[in-house]
């Protein structure tokens, strides 16, 4: 079976992880803050505070950019629904905006269209680690008085106009699922310049405690500490950081590899003399220029003349013992987003989600396995 996805990880990983149960430090300690330190730095970004999840660290952002009942905050429909939720968590309410169908990601003269005298933020998401184009966005923000922030779940890695995800907006969201490029088990992290935005996650994801564990346990005299603000317990723990910090060390090949497999299924694809009937059934990702992604994913698009269902090829390639996925999904069309604000159209979000597929990709895919995906694909859609 050729899975979708698979993590990489190895002898390193279990040995930092022997090595902080040695410690006897489990929870939020040193490797969480060397961690944050490692993260903060490939981001560009001053600052980083780790959560247990993205979802959870776009709790804690949506919280210190000030969002709240009455709000609304704009994002797209077409991204996994923890996009969306995290609005919903922090009493706001997400407002669906369309995205270019080329890239995935937001489009920014639709989302300027939907702001209301109530929007207080627009959430850019880099789909599949694809950067969205963010100056475009922050210029609307600056324009119409809108907090732009990023969910850069997939995006660990990538850059937009040279410089890497993660300082480019008032703060940005990682993940580190094993659906991601590093992968902690579950794991999350912001990036900020802004420090009073970073002390005040570190409140909030630590039950809004006033002192730390760290600095209660290494004090000389006895510290009582406070809870002046409602917190979570959002933290991540030595056991996940001590993961991250060996997944780091390994990101920059990790994605080399990535890309360099991205080409080769571009140029299998689109060889019309290989794959006829493939290069003109299924169009490739498209990369703008301002774009310098980690493919997190390998969407395919099916062209309108593809008289094969997208559910026909996704069956035909699991028999072939291929694990392909559907494309991402839309947040409006699910039950919990049509009980709460009934039904919306969004055609372009819905065909963008209804006709694409992701394919296999992965550091260690072979490129044996990567043209028996080819071979199947081609196979399925008839050619
Ligand atoms: C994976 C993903 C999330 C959720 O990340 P978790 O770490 O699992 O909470 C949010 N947004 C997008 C766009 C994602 O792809």
């Amino acid at each position: 079976m050729i899975p979708i996805t698979k993590p990489v990880m190895g002898p390193e990983e279990a040995a930092a992880v022997n090595a902080v149960i040695a410690s006897g430090w489990l929870t939020q300690g040193p490797r969480v803050a060397e961690f944050e330190k490692i993260v903060a730095a490939q981001s560009g970004a001053a600052h980083g505070v780790a959560c247990s999840s993205c979802t959870t660290g776009l709790h804690l952002a949506l919280i210190v950019l000030g969002v709240g009942p009455g709000d609304e905050v704009i994002v797209p429909s077409l991204s996994f629904i923890a996009t969306a939720n995290a609005v919903r968590y922090a009493g706001a309410r997400p407002v669906f905006a369309e995205v270019d169908p080329r890239t995935f990601n937001l489009d920014p003269a639709d989302t300027e269209r939907r702001i209301t005298s109530r929007t207080k933020a627009i959430m850019v998401v880099h789909q599949m680690g694809l950067p969205a184009d963010i100056d475009a966005f922050l210029e609307i923000g600056r324009r119409r008085g809108v907090k732009i922030f990023e969910d850069a779940a997939c995006a660990l890695g990538s850059g937009y106009r040279g410089r890497p995800i993660g300082a480019h907006s008032e703060l940005a969201v990682f993940s580190f699922h094993p659906r991601k490029v590093i992968c902690t088990g579950d794991g999350g992290m912001v990036t900020t310049n802004n420090a009073a935005y970073a002390d005040q996650m570190r409140l909030l994801r630590h039950h809004g405690m006033s002192i730390s564990d760290a600095a209660r346990h290494s004090a000389k005299t006895v510290l009582i500490e406070q809870y002046p603000v409602l917190g979570y317990n959002y933290r991540l723990t030595d056991l996940q950081a001590a993961v991250g910090i060996e997944q780091m060390k390994r990101l920059e090949t990790l994605v080399k590899r990535r890309v360099e497999l991205a080409a080769r299924y571009d140029r299998l694809l689109s060889d019309s003399t290989l794959n006829s009937q493939l290069s003109t059934t299924l169009t490739p990702p498209h990369v703008p220029a301002y774009a310098q992604p980690n493919f997190q994913s390998y969407a395919v698009t099916l062209r309108d003349d593809c008289r094969v269902s997208r559910d026909a090829i996704l069956q035909a390639l699991l028999d072939a013992g291929i694990a392909a996925k559907r494309g991402v999904m839309t947040a409006h069309r699910e039950p919990c987003y049509v009980d709460a604000y009934g039904a919306q159209s969004l055609p372009i979000s819905e065909k963008a989600s209804d006709r694409a597929l992701l394919l296999p990709l992965y550091p260690t895919l072979t490129e044996a396995e990567q043209d028996q995906v080819v071979a199947a694909l081609k196979k399925a859609v008839g050619g």
